[in-house]
């Protein structure tokens, strides 16, 4: 998403830099897409909610109709304070977790929402905690495909899900502490193929469906994410009318498979809100190296955003479109290396999975530039941290009229020190 070079020059002269700028008109056309995908009866979506937890954004989904799917107790306190619904009829909010921390139990037991458990041993937790009521389960059906190694969420190296032959012994184990197996999930990544779908979904159906006897409640089943975005082509789009004619098949698969009319649900995250997010920084300096005799030399763009906004190339070689505002799409370009302002040499937004330097073909910046990151709605301000005390950049969100409303505000060294306490603990 490009934005106009005047916009984003006055919004940096009064928020400073970097930002992170939303773009109402996007996320809604993403939020439409959905809709019209799960247009079908016993067809749902919820939203990945960990992909962008802004309360602007789960308001968006709230008004949609489009269901949550948590992570911990407080990312469900904070759909519930966004106006999504408690109560487990119909379970608007599910917890999707392989471990329970913190307020997670006691949040699944006080607002009636649906755990949707990833290790066997989760049954104990919810009974010791006196749960006695509608879980599902996240199977590992022995594949998956992520857009990247580390992203892989089936399979034998995956740590999510149950593995898919100890499930019957989890399913016999939740009946007898008197729970009820309501769902069925299985996420195996979002790089997939659709036909990893059908074959998700036909592990689902036909080894486990139809073969527990445990299963006499099942209402619904989950495939999971894996609507992909395309970073590196931002006019490309997903065929999204042939994943609709899947899962209307995969659906009635389904309810064949059980006897009787099943939901089908996707949850995916990024499809929503990667394009509609753009992160601005300004380029603070252009200085070079001198090639050694392995030919090595860069020009580095430096810029006052780094890992601690926007930690995907750092984190797993992730590739985002790169921009700098106001220079026309014919100008000439040099290969120049984006690196941060964090005390760290992997704080470079130009490099792949294997290379911690990747340079990148852009027009040669000078200092005071502002430069964008495309595409970092999903998984952007979500994981932004603050590792060398530098403070959350400010979220803004623009309104297809052209009003601009900041939804966070720039974090300040108090907000950094508010959680420091010199108590002494009792033991
Ligand atoms: C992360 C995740 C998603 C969303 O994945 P996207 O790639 O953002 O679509 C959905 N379901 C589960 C269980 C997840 O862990």
């Amino acid at each position: 998403m490009s934005h106009e070079p005047s916009l984003l020059n006055s919004l940096a002269s009064s928020v400073g830099t970097p930002f992170w700028l939303y773009d109402a008109a996007v996320i809604r056309q993403r939020i439409a897409d959905i809709k019209e995908l799960t247009n079908a009866p016993y067809l749902q979506a919820r939203f990945a909610m960990k992909a962008c937890p802004a309360t602007a954004i789960l308001r968006e989904m709230a008004a949609a109709g489009i269901w949550i799917d948590a992570v911990s107790g407080n990312e469900v306190l904070r759909a519930l304070q966004a106006g999504h619904a408690a109560g487990q009829e119909p379970p608007v909010i599910c917890l999707t977790a392989d471990v329970f921390r913190d307020n997670a139990l006691e949040v699944i037991r006080e607002h009636g929402v649906l755990p949707n458990i990833g290790s066997p041993g989760q049954i104990a937790d919810l009974a010791a905690a006196g749960y006695r009521g509608k879980i599902s389960l996240r199977v590992n059906p022995g594949f998956g495909h992520g857009h990247v190694n580390s992203c892989d969420t089936g399979g034998p190296s995956s740590k999510h899900g149950i593995w898919h032959s100890t499930l019957k012994a989890t399913a016999v184990a939740a009946k007898a502490a008197g729970m009820q197996i309501v769902m069925l999930h299985a996420h195996i990544g979002s790089g997939p193929q659709f036909e990893e779908l059908m074959a998700n979904l036909n592990r689902l159906t036909d080894e486990f469906v139809s073969e527990i006897p445990g299963l006499p409640d099942l209402e619904a089943i989950s495939l999971g994410g894996g609507i992909p975005h395309n970073y590196r082509d931002p006019n490309a789009s997903v065929p999204l009318d042939r994943l609709k004619e899947l899962l209307m098949a995969a659906q009635q698969k389904a309810s064949a498979a059980a006897g009787r009319p099943v939901r089908l649900e996707i949850e995916p995250g990024r499809y929503y809100v990667a394009p509609s997010c753009t992160l601005v920084t300004r380029v603070t300096d252009v200085k070079h190296t001198e090639p050694n005799e392995k030919g090595d030399g860069a020009t580095f763009a430096m810029v006052d955003a780094g890992f601690v906004d926007l930690v995907r190339p750092a984190m797993y070689g992730s590739w985002h479109g790169i921009e700098i505002v106001g220079r026309p799409a014919d100008a000439p370009r040099v290969p120049i290396v984006v690196a941060g302002p964090l005390c760290e040499s992997g704080d470079v937004f130009t490099r792949d999975d294997k290379e911690l330097i990747q340079p990148r073909p852009l027009p040669l910046p000078i200092a005071g530039d502002l430069l964008t990151l495309r595409d970092a709605g999903a998984y952007g301000y979500a994981m932004s941290s603050n590792y060398n005390s530098i403070g959350k950049a400010p979220q803004l969100w623009l309104e297809p009229e052209g009003k601009v409303i900041q939804i966070s505000r720039r974090e300040t060294l108090e907000d950094i020190l508010k959680a420091e306490t010199c108590e002494i603990v009792k033991i």
